[in-house]
């Protein structure tokens, strides 16, 4: 009688907490999301239902629908866990999946995960924030919501780090929307597709060069100095790629 708003980390099973696995080996139904990597699925239990609720464009599984079936199976079951990517309270609309079911009288848990704003860069061996270089860190969507955006000109500030998810599609406007802020052209980025997996893929390039990189989704996007460092040691999981 309980629905678990369970993080996933950002991608490996090596980044999910004690919590979550625990709460994935006993689960009676799991919903999953399009972002969450087959190493976690593993860890379900065998007899759980496993039901793909992943949002694809055109697809069937709308964010009212997905609430509507939580609120039923939380009805029918002891333990339902609703893994999401990264943390369920970063850009995963577990706020309103949590509402949906309070306002049915269903108990409802949110255990945290390792979000991928923090540790896509980490993956990278970028630090967010850095002594005399970054004092802070901005995480913004760059996805517009019903032609409602975050207004880049505002977020302009070279001393506080820039971590930008949902970020691939707009990157142009954004890049030019930060220029017209005030920052420099020269201003580092990275970006790190599908970090934590054996496919992540890290791009070095500048403020000025984003618009015309290669990149695809699921991708973090970070905006500033600390870009350009890189205090990974481990070759295998970040294979740095200059452009
Ligand atoms: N709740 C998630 C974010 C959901 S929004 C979290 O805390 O991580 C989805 C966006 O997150 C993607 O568009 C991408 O910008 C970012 N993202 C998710 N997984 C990622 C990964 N493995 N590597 C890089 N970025 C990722």
């Amino acid at each position: 009688m309980t629905v678990y708003l369970v993080g996933a980390g950002p991608g490996s099973a090596d980044h999910l907490t004690l919590r979550a696995a625990h709460l994935l080996s006993k689960a009676e139904v799991v919903l999953y999301d399009r972002l969450v990597d087959p190493s976690v699925l593993a860890l379900i239990h065998k007899e759980a239902e496993l039901i793909d609720v992943g949002k694809r464009p055109g697809g069937s599984h709308t964010q009212a629908l997905i609430n509507d079936l939580l609120v039923s199976l939380g009805r029918r079951h002891e333990s339902v866990v609703r893994l999401k990517g990264g943390d369920p309270f970063v850009f995963g609309r577990g706020g309103e999946e949590c509402e949906a079911l309070q306002e049915q009288g269903i108990d409802c848990e949110v255990v945290p995960g390792v979000s991928s704003a923090l540790s896509a860069p980490l993956l990278a061996g970028v630090p967010v924030t850095h002594r005399g270089i970054s004092h802070g860190v901005t995480v913004v969507t760059g996805h517009a919501m019903a032609g409602a955006r975050v207004d880049f000109r505002k977020l302009a500030n070279p001393e506080i780090t820039l971590v930008i998810l949902m970020g691939v599609e707009h990157r142009g406007l954004i890049a030019e929307e930060l220029q017209a802020g005030g920052l420099d052209p020269q201003t580092p980025v990275a970006v790190i597709e599908r970090a934590s997996t054996t496919a992540q893929r890290v791009i070095r390039a500048t403020l000025g060069d984003l618009d015309g990189l290669e990149i695809s989704n699921p991708a973090s996007i970070v905006v500033g100095p600390v870009a350009a460092l890189n205090y990974s040691q481990i070759a295998s999981l970040a294979p740095a790629v200059n452009s």
